[in-house]
């Protein structure tokens, strides 16, 4: 008898820190994960490295797939394998979640859908570009540039809709310029949010006539979204991130024991993506900075380490620490002492700037930011 399961799950935007509880449990308990290209580097390498990693998701202009359920996830359900099916954002907007329960409801497998932070929100919050205003937009549409047979008409402009666009950026220019042509003043203030909640966020903003230029070359392999509408201006306003001196820096925080981590929740409130690694890890391919807690984390974090983990400056906390992590091969650059989250927060953001000089933060990844529908 097989005793099977798939949780359709939400990776959320990126950032690990905004996953949902239960999507954590599933992941740390799950013996298979079939992700998405999409789903951040981050939050992959929050999965214990035991599991079994099956990339399912399509680059743009594969084409068409025959199957609406990757055959793989569905055979591992089959062997009786407790699968997460995990999607960037929510399953349900843009991410064809409910085809593949319609495809599992034939198949006679059970499953469960877990919410997950789209990228419209992520893009907001992060961004600090609200979706409604009472001064500007009592409504908002969820569009995409893509549908299942290509490129699709511009919605028309309401007056105080916000229209945020998935999948949009990849032809940025005509995207706009078709908005125009369809009624939008070309003076509406528009934003453009890649990699929205990673390390590697930009916000580009300006109008429907401008933030094709501006973007320029910014459109890397990145995920991106577009918003338009008077809400945008409200960023130069509220925008929180601004002023966070961990802003775009990716830190990893070795743990030795599971629990909440004050050292992580004070990275965080910097500014910083923080990743705390299951051990066994598996490692994200930029890293900025690594902060050891204790000897036994730094015991546990290099055991299994790649170069490119061992090669990233690390933060110690205490001489002990800093003596084990030396001796397991560790680029320490800094000291911190044991009794002062302060002095961390302080000798990661010295670092950090140290290493700026040496090596300016790139805008890098491996992951295509257009998934068609
Ligand atoms: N289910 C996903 C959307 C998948 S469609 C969700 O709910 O977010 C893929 C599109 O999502 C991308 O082309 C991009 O427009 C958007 N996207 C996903 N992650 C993003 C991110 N971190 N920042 C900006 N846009 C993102």
């Amino acid at each position: 008898v097989s005793h099977g399961r798939v949780a359709l799950v939400g990776a959320g935007p990126g950032d690990p820190a905004l996953l949902t509880v239960r999507a954590l449990e599933l992941l740390r308990d799950a013996e298979v994960v079939a992700y998405d290209l999409l789903v951040s580097e981050s939050i992959l390498a929050l999965i214990p490295a035991d599991a079994e990693l099956l990339p399912v998701g399509r680059r743009v202009g594969s084409g068409h797939t025959g199957y609406r359920l990757h055959p793989d996830v569905l055979a591992r359900a089959r062997e009786g394998k407790r699968v997460v099916r995990l999607k960037a954002g929510d399953p349900l907007v843009f991410g064809r979640g409910a085809e593949e329960a319609e495809e599992l409801v034939a198949a006679g497998i059970p499953f469960e859908i877990v919410p997950g932070i789209t990228a419209a929100l992520g893009a907001a919050a992060y961004g600090a570009i609200p979706l409604t205003h009472r001064d500007h937009a009592a409504q908002v549409l969820i569009a995409t540039g893509h549908g299942k047979g290509g490129r699709q008409e511009p919605p028309a402009p309401v007056p105080g809709r916000t229209l945020v666009l998935y999948m949009g950026a990849r032809h940025l220019a005509s995207n706009l310029a078709a908005m125009v042509a369809a009624g939008w003043a070309a003076s509406t203030p528009a934003a453009l949010v890649i990699a929205a909640t990673t390390a590697e966020e930009r916000t580009i903003t300006g109008t429907l006539a401008t933030l094709a230029d501006r973007a320029g070359d910014a459109m890397t392999e990145l995920p991106a979204l577009v918003i338009v509408g008077d809400v945008v201006t409200t960023r130069a306003v509220i925008d929180w991130r601004a002023g966070l001196p961990l802003r775009g820096r990716r830190i990893v925080v070795a743990c030795a024991r599971s629990g909440p981590s004050r050292v992580a929740f004070a990275l965080r409130t910097a500014g910083a993506e923080v990743l705390e690694l299951p051990d066994p890890a598996r490692f994200p391919s930029r890293i900025d900075l690594v902060v050891l807690p204790a000897s036994s984390a730094a015991e546990a974090l290099y055991a299994d380490a790649p170069a490119h983990v061992r090669a990233s400056p690390a933060v110690a906390i205490g001489a002990r620490t800093e003596e084990t992590a030396r001796r397991l091969g560790a680029t320490c650059v800094a000291r911190a002492a044991e009794d002062s989250i302060d002095a961390l927060v302080a000798a990661a953001i010295s670092a950090l700037d140290l290493d700026l000089e040496r090596r300016p933060p790139v805008l890098s990844d491996r992951r295509s930011p257009e998934v068609t529908l």
